[in-house]
């Protein structure tokens, strides 16, 4: 075992493909259903939205993807990001467990999103695309999607949920700094932001809301496509070099996980780490613990239910078979903005059902508690999406502590908090509550789900 503390790849060590989970999957993924029909899509009900080769890498089951050379000299400038050892968190915990991060904030975004928005940028380019649309929430995804837009010389209109826009002024004009348009959503620019204005002049939006009006206006055009920052298959494809490099990077550190840690909103920078070494561990028959961690406040593997739903508010979207707390449900607002979304990859949802992964909840402050150890101890002020994935790494760090065993702990640190500074001031201000749904909140939105969720 290395004594280094970083352990870092050579430049040209990028991975040349991407690790495709569909390949190794013990049984398939449920079909996405066109909403009307009831039938499964095909290539053909896509293509309004995104570009064929992004629909085929929706689809295809080939183990790997190559990573195109222009995509892949995007990535150089910040690929390959450094894997940590957690030396001085473990020395705080005094705990036996070996600690490591992946640490995805080092892009130019401070967050893993870049590694799907700049492939997604490039084919879209390919296809002859002139404009992308996209929502967001927190603003990272579209800050990424405005990132990978002038790099591959693409307009970028991005339709920020409201609250966010109101609360992240920094995050819009970075946005802007890189040439797009960032609009309030819900806006008077489309039907679905009319429609809920309408009814709530003064909403303040919701991610779901966000995707409709993208949506909306990517599928009235043919030179104008939607890019969206998680979920999706070709999403997951794309983060998985996080893991293909940590791979790397835990042999050169001559360890390896027994637990693989990462926090879940839609569900992409959890599977870009646990991936491929879960496929790695379904071809060898091993068995590698994975834990995915949430919010309390938008409980969607630990409390949702597994069944067909919308993508979107306004249901423009195709039914994906995903773990969901209804596409109405309206998230508290906690400060993880990343994590509030009310569905869950397909992928994701699928390996929970299979049992391969467990879902763990955490309450905020909790969240933030250990958030600022790791910046105390690693210098590294994570992201408050990221600090879920810092708390559960501590929780099982302390759990070895207590039984006296030796566990290695990876997990993915995939943002830093330089643009949520606003949620720690709270948080030391004690302005931060811990927020649970009961019962019956949860299932006025799981009520409507649709209808084929019972067949
Ligand atoms: C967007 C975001 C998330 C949530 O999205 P996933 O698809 O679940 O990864 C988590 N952390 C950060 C830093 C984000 O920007």
């Amino acid at each position: 075992m290395t004594d280094d503390t970083k352990i870092q790849l050579p430049d040209d060590r990028i991975p040349r493909a991407w690790y495709n989970i569909q390949a190794d999957l013990p049984q398939p993924l449920a079909p996405v259903l066109h909403p009307g029909t009831g039938q499964p899509v095909g290539p053909g009900d896509m293509e309004p939205l995104f570009p064929g080769a992004l629909v085929a890498q929706e689809m295809t089951t080939e183990r790997e993807v190559e990573i195109p050379k222009p995509v892949r000299d995007v990535y150089r400038l910040w690929r390959p990001t450094p894997l940590y050892r957690a030396r001085r968190l473990e020395t705080a915990l005094q705990t036996p467990a070996r600690i490591y991060y992946k640490y995805e904030g080092v892009s130019p975004t401070g967050s893993h999103k870049p590694n799907t928005a700049v492939a997604q940028a490039f084919y879209n380019r390919e296809a002859g695309i002139r404009r992308l649309t996209t929502e967001t929430g927190a603003g990272q995804w579209g800050c990424s999607l405005a990132f990978a837009g002038t790099v591959f010389g693409l307009d970028v209109d991005v339709y920020m949920v409201k609250v966010s826009y109101r609360q992240k002024p920094y995050r819009r004009a970075m946005m802007e700094a890189y040439g797009a348009r960032c609009v309030a959503s819900p806006s008077e620019e489309t039907q679905a932001g009319r429609t809920v204005l309408a009814q709530d002049p003064e909403t303040t939006g919701s991610l779901g809301i966000a995707i409709s009006e993208a949506v909306e206006v990517a599928a009235a055009r043919d030179d104008v496509k939607y890019a969206l920052g998680s979920v999706l298959n070709h999403v997951l494809l794309h983060q998985t070099v996080i893991g293909l490099e940590a791979m790397e990077q835990m042999a050169l550190a001559g360890d390896s996980p027994d637990v693989l840690i990462g926090c879940t909103g839609g569900g992409s920078n959890f599977a870009g780490l646990v991936l491929p070494f879960l496929g790695q561990d379904l071809r060898r028959g091993q068995r590698t613990r994975i834990l995915a961690v949430e919010p309390t406040a938008c409980p969607t593997l630990t409390r949702g239910r597994f069944a067909y739903d919308f993508g979107d508010t306004g249901h423009y979207t195709p039914l994906m078979k995903m773990h969901t707390l209804g596409s109405t449900f309206v998230p508290s607002g906690i400060h993880a903005g990343g994590l509030r979304y009310h569905g869950m990859a397909p992928i994701v949802s699928h390996l929970a059902d299979l049992g391969l992964l467990e879902a763990h909840a955490f309450h905020q402050l909790e969240c933030f508690e250990a958030g600022v150890l790791f910046a105390r101890t690693e210098g590294i002020v994570p992201a408050p999406e990221a600090n879920h994935a810092v708390r559960a790494a501590i929780a099982e760090a302390e759990r070895c502590r207590e039984e006296g065993t030796q566990r290695v702990i990876l997990f993915n640190l995939c943002g830093h908090g330089h643009f949520d500074m606003q949620a720690y001031t709270d948080y030391f201000a004690g302005s931060l509550h811990d927020f649970e749904h009961d019962d019956a909140s949860l299932r006025t939105a799981l009520d409507e789900l649709p209808e084929v969720a019972a067949g």
